[in-house]
């Protein structure tokens, strides 16, 4: 499958086999090859599988999984079927990191369709880059038990209004931004999150932050037009979102730059539209600069995004668990 940015193509093969070795390291996931018996011991945590060069079954938990394909060595690795990882890595990782049972995540793809983001000087569209991390980002976070709800799935244009609105309709506990980053200087790189800074009364009264607040009273069954009671939530709820805001946006950096080695930018606290007028906690994730040539060289590749995705995944089943 091949999808493209900008006037480039970049391959990408959700649906091929791939190399064990790669996986593993996306996932943390410890294993080992008995060159003898052939056998792949995989662990995470105290959880183990076993699988087997030449065969299709894994054994989990007492249990045998039934792969598409037989695992096989090439060039002094293994390789494993494309459902490998959904079936086994996804599985072993998730069975020892559960999200919080109805926890529910809003996955925001930044940009798309007529609003291609930043460009890398290699051509590459900001939006395709955001999208490809977020899906990737759903399906970890589905796979650890979370329910999740994406602003985008596809190459389409959504309002920043709307993005803030299906979070809201959502009724979900988080919302996580995605984003990549741009800057005149080429040698910056790294990753940074974003919470909500503090905002102005001004601010506070957004007719998309009323809009969005009347429909989460009205989900909340409130009295309608207790004016001092919905002041007085709105209040709470401000401080919430901005105190839980900041440590999530801790947990998410920690958790991508270890995942994908990258340069932490640390945290930071700005007033961006998707931040300003959801109400939930909320951060915004710079993946990385487009602008600089070698990390932009890194968000071209499968791996890497999916590292990130993993990251952030991980990070958010920390949140969520705390
Ligand atoms: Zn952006």
């Amino acid at each position: 499958m091949l999808w493209t940015t900008g006037c480039e193509t970049i391959p990408v093969a959700p649906g091929a086999s791939r190399d064990l070795k790669v996986l593993c390291d996306q996932y943390n996931v410890q294993w080992y090859l008995d060159s003898v018996s052939q056998v792949v011991n995989l662990r995470v945590g105290g959880r183990e599988a076993k699988a087997m060069v030449g065969s299709s079954v894994v054994v989990f938990d007492g249990e045998k999984i039934f792969l598409s394909d037989s695992l096989r060595r090439e060039q002094g690795t293994v390789i494993v079927p494309p459902d490998f990882n959904s079936k086994v890595i996804l599985r072993l990782v998730g069975a020892g990191m559960a999200g919080r049972a109805g926890y529910h995540i809003v996955v925001d793809a930044g940009h798309g369709g007529k609003d291609p983001g930043c460009r890398g000087r290699s051509g590459t569209d900001e939006k395709n880059i955001t999208l490809d991390i977020s899906r990737r980002l759903k399906k970890d976070l589905e796979a650890r038990g979370f329910k999740v709800t994406m602003t985008r799935d596809s190459d389409v244009f959504v309002s920043l209004e709307g993005r803030t609105e299906i979070a809201t309709q959502a009724k979900a506990d988080l919302f996580v931004s995605i984003h990549a980053n741009s800057s005149p200087s080429r040698n910056i790189d790294g990753i940074e999150v974003y919470s909500l800074r503090d905002l102005e009364g001004a601010e506070k009264r957004d007719p998309q932050r009323l809009k969005n607040q009347r429909t989460m009273f009205r989900s909340l069954a409130m009295k309608s037009g207790d004016a001092s009671l919905e002041s007085i939530v709105a209040d709470m709820l401000f401080n919430y979102k901005v105190s839980e805001s900041h440590l999530l946006a801790a947990y998410v950096n920690k958790g991508a730059t270890f995942a994908a080695k990258a340069n932490s930018r640390g945290v930071k606290r700005a007033g961006f539209h998707v931040l300003r007028n959801t109400l939930i906690p909320a951060v915004l994730v710079e993946v990385g600069f487009l602008t600089n040539s070698q990390e932009e060289a890194l968000l071209r590749q499968p791996d890497y995004r999916q590292k990130i995705a993993a990251g952030v995944a991980s990070s958010l089943v920390s949140f969520s668990a705390k």
